[in-house]
């Protein structure tokens, strides 16, 4: 086809693209994209909301960091953390919301619609679900970061089989740490569980189950001041923090399990968030913003579950809902 002034409209649309204007406003802005906020995603859309996921950088929250998942309902057989997390998301899209792997870097609350900030772009919305989750607790000394990846770990499910016939350390004195070391006698020749007290936080059960086990020997009274090594951890430096006695232990891996910090840096002062920073919610799932609704492993910190999570999602979309309907725009 030709264009009148001669040339052909091919040509011309190749030359001048059409850019079409990026979507910025829609009805629910949903902050992250673990199980809450794909759940939430399924809900929202389904309900006919005009939904958005900003999923941050690394999509699928801590279950893309594990490996098998058997107490997800629905999966005989079991499934994979990370196939799960692909799953939820492909069916969260099929349902019509759009997931953008952006990060957040600000929030507005102040006025309505909220507006949502990440570095390339400002969204705006009429409903907001937090759904950052929470991510590992970090020791904070320079060998921890030095090493990451390279023997020291946060997850003994997914790092565990590397260790095979090694000594290991476990750093912690929580259910977590005591679940974590007893799962890694699978695979350790022994596992050393450093604790900063001189008792275990850890419930009674597990405290006797890691007791009885030869393979785990206790440091009480101890932290982690350093850790050492050429291209991978070799060595882990103790301090007695009683005595101020140094103790090395030559060992393949440490494994951290303090607790985990929820993902609210950039909700402080926008939203109420209690001491540890989690977010507070009232009346189920609502925030102290009217309009701004939360979700999983950012206020939960009792449950903890991929499972419990999703259920906080599914409830959140339906507050939010309730919430759009009483409240058009
Ligand atoms: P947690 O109960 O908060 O325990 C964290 C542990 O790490 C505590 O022993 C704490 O020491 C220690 N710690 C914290 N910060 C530290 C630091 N900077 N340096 C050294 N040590 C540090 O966390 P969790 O074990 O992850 O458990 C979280 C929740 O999930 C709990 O409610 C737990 O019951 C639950 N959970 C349940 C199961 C299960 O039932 N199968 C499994 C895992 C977790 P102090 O004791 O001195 O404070």
């Amino acid at each position: 086809m030709m264009a009148a002034d001669g040339g052909s409209t091919l040509m011309i649309e190749k030359e001048f693209p059409k850019t079409e204007k990026k979507k910025t406003k829609y009805d629910v802005i949903i902050i992250g994209a673990g199980p809450a906020g794909y759940t939430a995603g399924i809900y929202c859309s389904r309900a006919r909301h005009d939904t958005l996921i900003l999923s941050g950088i690394l999509p699928g929250g801590q279950l893309v960091n594990t490996t098998e998942v058997e107490n997800y309902p629905g999966f005989e057989n079991g499934v994979m953390g990370p196939d799960l997390m692909i799953v939820m998301r492909k069916q969260t899209e099929r349902m019509g919301t759009t997931i953008i792997d952006d990060e957040v870097i600000d929030v507005d609350f102040r006025h309505k619609p909220f507006k949502i900030l990440t570095a390339s772009e400002e969204y705006e919305c009429r409903a907001v679900i937090i759904a950052t989750g929470a991510s590992p607790r970090k020791i904070g000394i320079v060998g921890e970061q030095t090493f990451g990846g390279r023997g020291v770990s946060y997850c003994a499910t997914c790092d565990g089989p590397f260790f095979r016939n090694q000594e290991l350390v476990v750093v912690g004195g929580g259910d977590s740490a005591i679940e974590e070391a007893t799962f890694l006698t699978k695979f350790a020749s022994k596992v050393h569980i450093v604790h900063r007290k001189d008792q275990l936080r850890a419930s009674k059960v597990m405290q006797e189950r890691a007791f009885s086990n030869q393979k785990i020997q206790f440091h009480w009274n101890s932290e982690v001041s350093d850790i050492t090594g050429d291209q991978k951890v070799q060595n882990v430096i103790l301090n007695d923090t009683k005595t101020g006695q140094k103790t090395t232990l030559p060992v393949g891996g440490i494994f951290v399990a303090i607790g985990h910090e929820p993902n609210t840096k950039i909700f402080a002062n926008r939203v109420e968030l209690d001491a540890q920073g989690y977010l507070v919610l009232k009346d189920h799932t609502k925030t102290s913003v009217e309009g701004v609704f939360g979700a999983g492993d950012v206020h939960d910190h009792r449950y903890r579950q991929a499972i419990t999570a999703a259920g906080y999602g599914c409830m959140a979309a339906i507050d939010v809902d309730k919430y759009l309907t009483e409240h058009k725009a």
